[in-house]
């Protein structure tokens, strides 16, 4: 039944620094981690692939600010027939022991978060009240979780009771020669192009906090260089991929496209 969840083929990974081998260890060990990072720098394409070469089917949950703890644990469902229970990916994940991937956990409300609270103790069970019933944890199931913490407000920090609970491994964006590999990889385009590309993203990132929340992401340049490949030129492939995206502010748009001619 976890068929679906598997991974049919590799994810294309490329290794930033030790984060392979840090996640095995919390994975022999069952450790509750949390992926930090930006958006956009390779949590989730590295999760994808530790699932598929630990050989566990992932489930994965982006998460938002009207997510319930229903959402996550499973509710009871009316039908024709009588009343149905609709498993919630937290309870499926825990059931059959596949990797538990919440995505940006921290737009989650704290009364949703609570929920993977149980999980995360030693005895790695779920109470599902309205169910009366406790589920406790296959072996192999681990939770995992991402968080961005750039830009968020205090409002929406996660909470010690929560973070505590976790081992984290810290992801920035790789350095300009992985960088490069990895745009030349997944946007199928040349090398030149995609130096290109991340010197302007090495810019961006630059003006952090100078009028841009973020700089650009590994994936804004991934799209850039799609985008590329089909056909639109380098400048507008830039405009469309980075610079719209990044900001609506008028001037640092305009601060931006000067940015992006000097490299094209
Ligand atoms: P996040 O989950 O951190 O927001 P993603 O994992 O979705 O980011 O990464 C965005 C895209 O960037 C991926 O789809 C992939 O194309 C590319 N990418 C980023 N880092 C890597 C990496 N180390 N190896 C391979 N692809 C990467």
């Amino acid at each position: 039944m976890m068929d679906a969840y598997r991974l049919a083929s590799e994810p294309y990974y490329l290794p930033v620094g030790d984060e392979v081998a840090q996640f095995e260890a919390a994975w022999q060990a069952r450790l509750p981690t949390m992926l930090k990072g930006p958006t956009g720098c390779g949590k989730t394409r590295f999760i994808e692939h530790m699932a598929w070469r630990l050989g566990r089917p992932l489930v994965t949950l982006a998460c938002n600010e009207d997510m319930t703890a229903s959402d996550l644990v499973g509710r009871w469902l009316l039908d024709a027939g009588g009343t149905v229970w609709q498993e919630g990916p937290l309870t499926l994940a825990a059931r059959h022991g596949a990797i538990c991937y919440l995505d940006e956990v921290v737009e989650a409300r704290q009364d949703t978060i609570v929920a993977i609270h149980p999980l995360t103790d030693t005895r790695r069970a779920l109470p599902l009240e309205k169910r009366n019933e406790v589920v406790q944890a296959h072996d192999d199931f681990q939770l995992v979780i991402s968080y961005n913490p750039g830009y968020q407000s205090m409002l929406k920090d996660l909470k010690q009771s929560t973070r505590q609970r976790f081992v984290a491994i810290d992801f920035h964006y790789p350095p300009p020669e992985r960088e490069t590999a990895i745009v030349m990889h997944e946007g199928h385009v040349g090398d030149d192009l995609a130096r290109r590309l991340v010197a302007v993203a090495g810019k961006t990132r630059n003006l952090k906090g100078h009028g841009l929340e973020e700089g650009a992401s590994t994936r804004m340049l991934v799209y850039a260089a799609t985008l590329v490949a089909r056909g639109i030129a380098p400048v507008q492939a830039c405009r469309m991929a980075v610079v719209q995206p990044l900001t609506d502010d008028a001037h640092m748009q305009a601060a931006l496209s000067d940015l992006v001619l000097t490299f094209f």
